[in-house]
C-alpha cells in the first residue's frame, strides 16, 4: 500500500501541536489530510490567528487542510453548565468530544476512514482522557503523540518555522488562568 491508499485526517488543535503528528503519521506511512475548525477558541481573532499558522504548516509540509466554520455558540452550548470547571475536567472532556465529532464529520465528508487528534502531545492534555473519548467514535486511531518525543519534537519544528505559541488553551475560560502558566498548550 503506498500512502496515497493509506489517508489518516488529523484533527488540528494548532499548528504547533499538528507538527509533529503530521512527520509521525508520515513515518508510519500515512497520508495527512489535516482538519481546523475548533468551535472552543475565543475570541474568533484568536481562531483565525492560529488558523492562518495551520495554513502555513500544510503549506510546509504540503498537506491538503480542510477548514470547518462550526459556530462558538454550539461550543458554548455542549459545555454549557460546566463553565466554571477547571481545566482538564469535564468542560474539556465536553471540548474534546465535539472537536472529535467534527473531525469524524469532515472525515466523512472527504471518505476518510480514520482519524486522529493532535490533542494528545501537549502535557498540558490528559492523553487517556482524550483516547477514551475517541474511541467511542467509529474511525478513530488512539494516537498518543507524546509518546517518542512528540512534544519536544513539536516544540523545535515551532522554532524553526516561527509558529505561533499561544499563551492558553482557547476558549475564554482558559484565558482566565493564562496567568499561571509560562506557555499554553498546544501552549509551546
Ligand atoms: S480549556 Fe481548552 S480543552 Fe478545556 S474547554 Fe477550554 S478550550 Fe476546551
Amino acid at each position: 500500500m503506498n500512502s496515497g491508499d493509506k489517508r489518516i485526517l488529523l484533527h488540528s488543535c494548532c499548528a504547533v501541536c499538528a507538527s509533529s503528528c503530521i512527520e509521525r503519521l508520515e513515518s508510519e506511512g500515512w497520508k495527512v489530510v489535516l482538519f481546523y475548525d475548533n468551535p472552543n477558541i475565543s475570541p474568533e481573532s484568536e481562531r483565525e490567528k492560529r488558523l492562518d499558522y495551520v495554513r502555513r504548516l500544510a503549506a510546509a509540509y504540503n498537506v491538503e487542510l480542510i477548514v470547518g466554520n462550526t459556530p462558538h455558540s454550539v461550543w458554548q452550548e455542549v459545555i454549557r453548565g460546566f463553565e466554571a470547571e477547571p481545566e482538564g475536567a469535564e468542560r474539556c472532556k465536553r471540548c474534546f468530544d465535539l472537536n472529535l465529532h467534527l473531525a469524524r464529520a469532515a472525515a466523512d465528508s472527504e471518505n476518510i476512514g480514520c482519524f486522529c487528534t493532535s490533542l494528545t502531545v501537549s502535557r498540558y492534555k490528559n492523553s487517556k482522557n482524550i483516547i477514551a473519548i475517541g474511541s467511542a467514535i467509529e474511525g478513530y486511531a488512539p494516537y498518543d503523540f507524546k509518546k517518542k518525543g512528540g512534544e519536544e519534537r513539536s516544540i523545535r519544528i515551532a522554532r524553526e518555522l516561527e509558529l505561533y505559541r499561544q499563551k492558553y488553551c482557547g476558549c475564554e475560560y482558559s484565558v482566565k488562568t493564562s496567568s499561571e502558566l509560562e506557555s499554553d498548550c498546544s501552549y509551546k
